[in-house]
């Protein structure tokens, strides 16, 4: 893949093995949708060198692309099958709707802020992922036209699940979501079945915030 240097390369199969496979993901089809998104290109050039370090990064206005590892185990436990259509709220880089998009059929993506929105998108079209499909608009809303989704994704921390995404999520569809205050937040798992709702906790995480109709109100 163009700009993506046999140094990133190498720096990408280490971050696999030392932060996400040590880290007890066994997922094969999350592993090596993690060994191919060139994620030093999601993020500022000043910050590439980066790009494949243990931490989250600044991706401006003043929110953050998430920590490799973080990336790798919500898209474990979402499941995605190959037919799968998944949902994503926050794109911010685009970096996790990449990985997704290496895995799902289709990936639709909403965004609250326009720059970034904008900004994620060029990426998607420079790195030909087709698949993924773009919008500006709260999220916390999700996309009632498109539903239902068999994977749900948010990567923004939520005071509580936003109802309209638990109606959207088909039956046998997965849910990830970080839930909490604005400070700390548990990562929550739902399953939707044919009995309702299953909830199971992933453990704790810091996310930037949800903000919209059915999350935190305003910025
Ligand atoms: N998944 C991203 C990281 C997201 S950071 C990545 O891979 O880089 C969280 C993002 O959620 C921010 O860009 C923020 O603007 C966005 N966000 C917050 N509330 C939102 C909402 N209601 N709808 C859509 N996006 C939202």
């Amino acid at each position: 893949m163009e700009g993506d240097s046999r140094r990133y390369q190498r720096q990408r199969e280490a971050m696999v093995k030392n932060q996400i496979e040590a880290r007890g993901v066994s997922d094969p089809k999350t592993l090596a949708a993690m060994r191919r998104v060139p994620r030093h290109l999601f993020v500022n050039e000043a910050l590439m060198d980066q790009a494949y370090n243990d931490h989250p990064l600044p991706i401006g206005e003043q929110q953050t692309i998430s920590q490799p590892y973080i990336v790798a185990m919500m898209t474990e436990a979402l499941q995605v099958d190959e037919d799968d259509r998944v949902l994503e709220i926050g794109t911010g880089s685009g970096y996790q709707a990449a990985v997704l998009a290496e895995i799902a059929y289709r990936v639709y993506t909403i965004e609250r802020n326009r720059t970034l929105y904008q900004n994620a998108r060029k990426v998607f079209e420079q790195l030909g992922y087709y698949n993924v499909i773009p919008r500006y608009s709260d999220g916390t809303i999700g996309w009632r036209e498109e539903s239902p989704f068999d994977a749900i994704i948010i990567t923004a921390g939520a005071p509580e699940i936003p109802k309209p995404l638990i109606d959207q999520l088909a039956m046998g569809g997965r849910m990830v979501i970080p839930v909490g205050s604005s400070l700390s937040q548990k990562m929550i798992k739902v399953v939707k079945d044919d009995q309702g709702i299953h909830q199971s906790e992933l453990g704790g995480c810091r996310f930037v915030r949800l903000v919209g109709q059915y999350g935190w109100r305003d910025s």
